[in-house]
């Protein structure tokens, strides 16, 4: 039966009613009960089984060589981070269990490295391995509450959107932070006046990292001051953080030095491995960096990845389940084109990502502009196989502007 006055089919509303009604074929839905549906169509969604399950925890072992599939090297950061991870859900497993009065504390994550080894995708990894929510946020648009940026509360509301707003789900899952760096205090002076970007975010941060029942926002900040908020415990939250920390090495060889002074001294530098200082880092650096000490103390697991070498860089470009080589070759393939890079081009390629500091997020950047003019004329060809050497990507590079490049990557 046709509705022929403007209704909701399910309230009954007239449209001055409701703020939004929708027509259908044969009726009229308002938002509030388009909203509801959803609630109950969410609520009833079939289990498909693709969820995190704590009964099938990996070991640590399984974590790392799950990593390896993606992760070229970094064997110390997959390390700490498969220990952490297994730690981290163990204690969910038996949080009812307590046997003897021990309280396993919650055990967030730091990561030290420069941008471009792999920080962001350790952390999406392990998420995609264990099936839980996972969020990725950059620390540089938090601000304290009342200023121009995201409260630090967003960042829950991005992890209740990748779990349709089950709180029960958000409580397993990781939030990945990065650049946490950028909101250090200026100063490692404390009594300086308070810097609103910087340490008002950290005391921000803290209360999350802590474990603290947070009301949220649905879907973020304060535009919506109507909505309802969805109370989250960050308690079994698992935050993994991330930062390049750039000059932290000076201050690590800086503490290093003043520790070996004595009369080992110099047998004790000696085996310093001073090309690799990130390895030595300790929570005492994180704090002159300008972390203030309780977020340091929040933050137990600390690691650190490596910068990456050629041959890294060179494994990076082929060797991962969905390398850049992998890509590029299946792309043309779809074409029926085949595509073939000589090792010296891969070598060429590795080499211009080091010349130019771009570490392995330069190397998709550096194939592309090798690839760009291919990729505009074969398709209108009838070549059936390109091949790619160093000369024939040394054409194509010339004729991009690398300095754009370089001064693009390091945005
Ligand atoms: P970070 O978070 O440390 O700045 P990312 O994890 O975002 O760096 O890395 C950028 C890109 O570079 C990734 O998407 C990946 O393609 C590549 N990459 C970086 N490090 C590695 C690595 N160790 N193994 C495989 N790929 C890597």
């Amino acid at each position: 039966m046709a509705n022929n006055k403007r209704t909701c089919s399910f309230c009954g509303r007239s449209d001055k009613e409701v703020r939004l009604l929708i027509s259908g074929l044969d009726g009229f839905i308002c938002d509030e009960c388009a909203e509801q549906a959803h609630q109950i169509a969410t609520l009833d969604k079939p289990d498909t089984g693709n969820h995190f399950n704590l009964e099938k925890l990996p070991k640590p072992k399984e974590i790392k060589a799950f990593l390896d599939q993606y992760v070229i090297g970094q064997d110390d950061a997959k390390k700490a981070l498969s220990v952490a991870v297994y730690n981290h859900y163990k204690r969910l497993k038996y949080k009812d269990q307590d046997d003897d009065g021990v309280e396993l504390e919650k055990s967030n994550i730091i990561m030290v490295g420069n941008t471009g080894t792999g920080k962001t995708l350790l952390a999406r990894t392990i998420a995609k391995m264990l099936v839980v929510p996972f969020t990725i946020v950059d620390a540089t648009v938090l601000t304290e509450a009342g200023y121009v940026g995201e409260d630090v509360e967003s960042l829950l509301s991005r992890l209740l959107q990748e779990c349709d707003y089950d709180p029960k789900v958000a409580e397993t899952g990781i939030v990945f932070i990065d650049e946490i760096d950028k909101i250090a205090r200026k100063s490692d002076n404390p009594s300086i006046t308070r810097d609103v970007s910087g340490e008002g975010v950290q005391q921000g941060l803290l209360k999350l990292l802590e474990g603290s029942v947070i009301n949220v926002p649905p879907y973020g900040g304060r535009k919506h001051p109507e909505q309802q908020f969805i109370q989250v415990d960050t308690k079994n939250i698992l935050f993994i953080c991330g930062g390049a920390f750039d000059g932290i090495e000076k201050r690590i060889a800086n503490r290093l030095n003043t520790n070996v002074v004595g009369f080992d001294a110099v047998e004790n530098s000696a085996k310093v491995d001073k090309a690799n200082l990130l390895q030595y880092i300790a929570p005492m650096d994180l704090k002159a960096f300008g972390l203030i000490p309780e977020i340091v103390g929040r933050l137990p697991i600390l690691t650190y990845l490596k910068p990456l070498d050629k041959k890294a860089l060179r494994d990076i470009l082929t060797e991962p389940k969905n390398s850049i080589i992998r890509q590029y070759v299946h792309l043309f393939k779809l074409d029926g084109v085949e595509l073939v890079f000589t090792d010296d081009a891969l070598d060429f390629i590795v080499d211009k990502a080091v010349e130019y500091k771009l570490g392995a997020r330069g190397l998709r950047s550096i194939v592309e502009s090798v690839m760009t003019e291919p990729m505009f004329e074969i398709p209108s060809t009838k070549k059936k196989i390109l091949v790619v050497d160093k000369e024939y990507a040394q054409k194509q590079i010339e004729k991009t502007n690398l300095n754009i490049l370089s001064n693009k990557m390091s945005e």
